[in-house]
């Protein structure tokens, strides 16, 4: 994959005046997390900074430092010099926000998806890196750009999210050693852990007492699923973003190698969210079949057609994948 050494984006970052700073739809952690920190950064060298994301910010993101900062994309079109586009790696996933750029002279493409192709003018795709957000406070660092302690919670933020608490494989000593960092930069730690963590709605655990109702498991129990219907999530009255992570309980089965979350959408397609814990298995690989992609481990789809279609199509595949696996 091109990159774009550090001290070009530096120059860029440095050299330009407006910009605008971009992640992808159904925002998690780790973009959210990334646009502020990035965007603060730039502020911080007197920069105009538009921080935009199509869903705005999340509820239960919104303790994020400076989090009023990130805002849906306005409907009158502004110009910008720059637009930088984090933790994206389709640029449709940008989805309205590049509506909202008239003009600009540069795009920055900054990722740690493998399945970036690498779109943009200034292209730095880490595959290795657990989050973008790991790969900005490199940035940060290497070329001296401000950090204080709103940035580093915004970072923390976005690594403990992308890493599943420090706690999936492409976590690295390295990773521990910026967490140290930005503990020293004024993350308190016990805090932010308890609004990331253990702060979610009554209604969210609900959903995952209904969930786990539809869960079955096929290819000798190491292949486990559940679904959410949109008549489910209108009885509970949940947001999109409260099913973030309980994909994570079907992952969490012993013996259990793949784990797929189908979400029926109100356009007539499936979210497919898909977790694996065998290398030998590559959740991207399939999901790529289906227009989709993420990473190794980690990946997602959105497929047309009804929940019990695509939840056929889908476990055929990843039943046929698993099987060969072993
Ligand atoms: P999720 O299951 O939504 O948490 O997504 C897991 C990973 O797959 C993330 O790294 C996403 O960027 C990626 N991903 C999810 N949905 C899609 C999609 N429709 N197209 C491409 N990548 C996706
Ligand atoms: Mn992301
Ligand atoms: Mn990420």
């Amino acid at each position: 994959m091109s990159a774009a050494k550090f001290e070009e984006i530096g120059q860029a970052l440095r050299e330009n005046q407006r910009f605008a700073v971009l992640s992808h739809v159904r925002p998690d952690g780790d973009a959210l997390g990334s646009q502020l920190a990035l965007g603060l950064s730039l502020k911080k060298l007197d920069k105009e900074v538009q921080i935009w994301n199509e869903d705005g910010m999340l509820e239960k993101y919104s303790f994020l430092p400076q989090a009023e900062l990130l805002i849906k994309p306005p409907g009158e079109p502004e110009d910008v010099d720059v637009i930088v586009a984090l933790d994206t790696a389709i640029q449709n996933r940008l989805g309205t926000t590049l509506q909202a750029v008239r003009s600009s002279k540069l795009c920055i493409n900054i990722d740690h998806h493998p399945s970036n192709p690498g779109y943009g003018d200034l292209v730095h795709i880490d595959p290795k890196a657990p989050a973008t957000g790991q790969i900005l406070f490199e940035l940060i660092k290497s070329q001296k750009l401000p950090i204080d302690s709103a940035i580093a919670e915004n970072l923390y933020v976005a690594i403990s999210t992308d890493t599943g608490s420090f706690q999936y494989p492409n976590t690295t000593a390295r990773t521990f050693e910026i967490a140290a960092e930005l503990v020293r930069a004024g993350v308190d730690i016990g805090r932010v852990s308890q609004l990331i963590y253990e702060n979610y709605p009554r209604r969210r655990v609900e959903l995952l007492r209904d969930l786990l109702g539809t869960m079955r498991f096929e290819a000798n129990d190491r292949v486990a699923s559940f679904s959410l219907s949109l008549g489910m999530a209108g009885k509970l009255g949940i947001l999109p973003e409260d099913n973030e992570g309980l994909i994570d309980h079907l992952r969490a089965i012993r013996g259990v190698v793949v784990a797929v979350f189908f979400e029926e959408l109100p356009d007539g397609k499936v979210r497919v969210s898909m977790r694996s814990k065998s290398e030998k298995v590559n959740v991207c690989a399939i999901c790529e079949k289906f227009g989709g992609g993420g990473h190794v481990l980690a990946a997602g789809a959105r497929v047309r057609g009804s929940l019990a279609e695509v939840e056929k199509r889908i476990l055929e595949e990843v039943r046929d994948v698993v099987s060969r696996s072993s």
